[in-house]
């Protein structure tokens, strides 16, 4: 059971047992405290934008009640507003939280976390094939504030925890990480978090909630990029932090310093992708993973990297801490540079681009979209081969998807 179904009871004014679906959740969890028919604002069905940047108050007294902490309401757009919430109560309902909060962006949710939790002369231990940006900010920005960062191995428990010192505060990964979808051991890495007093943040963003939820591992706080699968449109950027109510709390005071809040109307969007996400990402699970087993047996291809088959280094991980292995698939081409660029172009479905997640496909070349500033030896020496291809699979008819890989295939 998720937590946080007893409070989504009360909320709906249910007196079923505990048991409330993943999917029911995404539709209704967070929509109960409005003043209309079963807790809509206004009556209205769908949630409304709360297009403003600030709340007033009926007379002085109101004022002195609300700075007093006599009175919970809001005051200012950048500490939050109704939209956001009904946002973050839906997302702490799908991943089984006590609380969440939003963000501008995925980063704008990494840095204010990091920041938020360490202070000068303290130290994290990262994964090495964590987000390119994530690592740069460790690398630009943690580094100016004297905050040391030891990159390691993901898959690697010794070096992990051989990078453990005494000023170590967290232990940061992602899984699964991008591109090559390495899964970490959320129970090995949390025994030794516990064994060191260390919080524990994972950046869940390729696994979702519905595939993964690392907080029932002892995980202390699990970070989503919303930009990708949550929102799943392509359409909008957020970022979300979630884990137990103090320490998400804390964070929050420095959202309200540092800024990186969400807008309502990215909030109510956010909100409209929510309600199919289930749906979505189920289609996305199945279809990478017909993908991945048509890609593994096909001559032009050298590896495939997908958590669900049985070849990847990770599998049994995978599915001991995940119910499905999401919709992202990278893989080798057989051939050089050039015969992978014939291959890319030749794709007829989906767009080259950055991101994933999203309804419509989209494959990408780390070697040059992500990576391009590191030499090519560097490049290599890190597994982002020039014959490397991420491709996030979207809803379309994973058939039509496979017979244009085909297609593309056979022209180089
Ligand atoms: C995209 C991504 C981010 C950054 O999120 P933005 O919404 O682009 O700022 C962080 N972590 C992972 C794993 C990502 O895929």
């Amino acid at each position: 059971m998720l937590l946080g179904a007893r409070d989504f009871y009360v909320q709906i004014g249910s007196d079923m047992s505990d048991e409330i679906r993943f999917g029911t959740r995404a539709v209704h969890a967070g929509e109960q405290e409005g003043d209309g028919a079963k807790g809509h604002w206004g009556h209205a069905l769908t949630v409304p934008i709360a297009q403003t940047s600030t709340y007033v108050f009926e007379d002085m007294q109101a004022v002195d009640d609300f700075v007093a902490g006599r009175s919970a309401r809001l005051d200012y757009g950048r500490y939050g507003n109704p939209t956001q919430h009904i946002a973050e109560k839906k997302l702490a309902a799908l991943e089984g939280a006590e609380a969440a909060i939003l963000f501008a962006s995925g980063m704008a949710a990494v840095t204010t976390t990091l920041l938020g939790m360490l202070r000068s002369g303290q130290h994290a231990v990262i994964m090495d094939d964590c987000y390119r940006k994530t690592a740069q900010f460790c690398n630009m920005v943690l580094k100016k504030f004297d905050i040391g960062t030891t990159f390691v191995h993901a898959g690697d428990y010794d070096q992990l925890q051989r990078a453990i010192q005494e000023n170590t505060r967290i232990i940061v990964s992602e899984s699964p990480t991008n591109p090559h979808l390495n899964v970490v051991d959320l129970d090995a890495i949390v025994a030794l978090a516990k064994q060191n007093r260390l919080k524990v943040v994972i950046d869940s963003t390729f696994a979702t909630p519905l595939n993964q939820r690392p907080l029932e591992f002892g995980v202390d706080l699990v970070i989503h990029s919303a930009t990708k699968y949550l929102g799943g449109h392509n359409d909008l950027m957020a970022g979300v932090v979630l884990g137990d109510e103090p320490l998400v709390s804390a964070i929050k005071d420095y959202r309200g310093i540092l800024g990186g809040v969400l807008d309502p109307h990215c909030a109510y969007l956010l909100i409209r992708g929510l309600k199919t996400f289930p749906l979505r990402m189920a289609r996305q699970n199945e279809s990478a993973f017909a993908m991945a087993r048509f890609l593994e047996t096909h001559p032009k291809i050298k590896q495939v990297y997908y958590p669900g088959l049985a070849s990847h280094p990770h599998h049994e991980i995978a599915c001991a801490q995940m119910t499905g292995f999401g919709g992202v698939v990278s893989f080798e081409v057989d051939t050089d540079l050039d015969g992978t660029m014939r291959f890319l172009d030749g794709l007829r479905l989906p767009c080259i681009g950055a991101s994933f997640g999203g309804v419509e496909s989209i494959v990408s070349h780390p070697s040059t979209i992500s990576y391009y500033e590191l030499d090519r030896e560097d490049r290599i020496a890190i597994g982002i081969a020039d014959e490397l291809v991420r491709y996030s699979v979207g809803v379309e008819d994973a058939e039509d998807l496979i017979a244009d890989l085909e297609h593309a295939l056979a022209v180089i």
